[in-house]
């Protein structure tokens, strides 16, 4: 795949699902999001031969539209940042193999067999695991149709896209979609922060701050049922579920900020150690429980509740120098 031709970055990114995995690297980076992409960069200059094995290039930026807070690189169409990310594995020679890993071994002299879903098979001396942790859906008509044109799942990430618009709702009852919501407030004209619920989870200091906000309305005990629009999100339809009444809600935009669902599954699998939520526990240099297994981005206890692609990257980095210093202090 060409790197993007508007790109100073020109160099030939190779995303191959028929190439075979060498014998050994140094490190094998498990996952093809930015925080691999950010890995492998990073174990490339620390010397390290690097392969990445993920699913596909982009991760969840796949499903994004235009990025504007990755820093340097303002209003980014998301597929353009993907092939920069390419391009520039492409310059320290890192390849992505498009596989899922399935499983990292141990073997006697501590170096890790990595064995795929598509039968291939390495030996590592680090792993990074950067597998992401996907957005929890709704599951309605309309969702995937009108994704980044008008649906999203990360208020922060998009919040500014819709200064001045005349209504957004929210959809969650925990501290993203509260907190999203009071973000909103400060961009779009209304905001419904829609709950099925008529508890919160989020913390009540949240809630009340976003009660204070005059242009926020609660729809409580009340569920989407649908999304419509033409080319883009129109409005929703609404259920209350006490009454079971269904009325339709205009509005440009609307946040998903349902949770996480970190693939809890490969890391004990894996012998990971997890946190309560899920995800990957790591310290501050990005080290797993396991010895020489190292994990950064969405995967990881870090950070949870701040998820951006300027933070998987950061996580990507410290990963890829903790896996170089592990490399060398142990195999010279
Ligand atoms: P990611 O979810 O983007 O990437 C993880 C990748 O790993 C996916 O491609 C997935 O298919 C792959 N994978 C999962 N399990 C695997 C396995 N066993 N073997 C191989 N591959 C596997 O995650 P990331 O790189 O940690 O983070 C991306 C960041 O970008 C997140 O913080 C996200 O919130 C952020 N983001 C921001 C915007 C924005 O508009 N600013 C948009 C999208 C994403």
């Amino acid at each position: 795949m060409p790197a993007s031709s508007g790109s100073e970055l020109e160099f030939k990114f190779q995303a191959v699902e028929e190439e075979e995995l060498e014998p050994e690297y140094d490190v094998v980076i498990v996952g093809g999001g930015p925080a691999a992409f950010s890995a492998a960069v990073y174990s490339a200059r620390f010397l390290m031969k690097s392969v990445m094995i993920g699913e596909e290039p982009g991760g969840q930026l796949t499903l994004a539209g235009t990025v504007d807070d990755y820093i340097g690189i303002p209003e980014v169409i998301a597929s353009d940042l993907i092939e920069r990310f390419q391009g520039h594995a492409a310059k320290y020679g890192v390849r992505l193999v498009m596989d899922r890993v399935e499983s990292v071994e141990e073997l006697e002299d501590s170096r890790k067999r990595v064995t795929t879903l598509g039968g291939r098979e390495t030996v590592a001396k680090a792993v990074i695991v950067a597998i992401g942790s996907k957005r929890r859906k709704l599951g309605v008509p309309g969702e995937d149709k009108y994704n980044a044109r008008g649906v999203s799942y990360c208020s922060v990430c998009d919040a500014p896209l819709f200064r001045g618009a005349e209504a957004v709702a929210v959809v969650g009852g925990g501290d993203s979609a509260v907190e999203g919501a009071a973000l909103l407030a400060d961009y779009a004209k209304n905001v419904y922060l829609i709950h099925r619920r008529d508890a919160f989870r989020a913390q009540p200091i949240n809630v009340e701050a976003l009660r204070r906000k005059g242009n926020v309305k609660f729809l409580l005990n009340s569920v989407v049922r649908e999304i419509f629009g033409d080319t883009k999100v129109r409005g929703l339809i609404v259920e209350d579920l006490r009454s079971g009444r269904r009325s339709e809600l205009r509005v440009d935009g609307v946040f998903i900020e349902i949770g996480f669902e970190p693939d809890v599954e490969f890391a004990r699998r894996n012998g990971l150690g997890t946190s309560e939520g899920g995800y990957i526990v790591v310290d501050d240099w990005m080290r797993t429980t396991r010895p020489g297994v190292f994990a950064a981005g969405d995967c990881t206890s870090a950070w949870v509740g701040f998820r951006q692609v300027v933070t998987a990257v950061a996580q990507g980095a410290v990963a890829a120098y903790s896996a170089a210093r592990y490399v060398r202090d142990k195999w010279g």
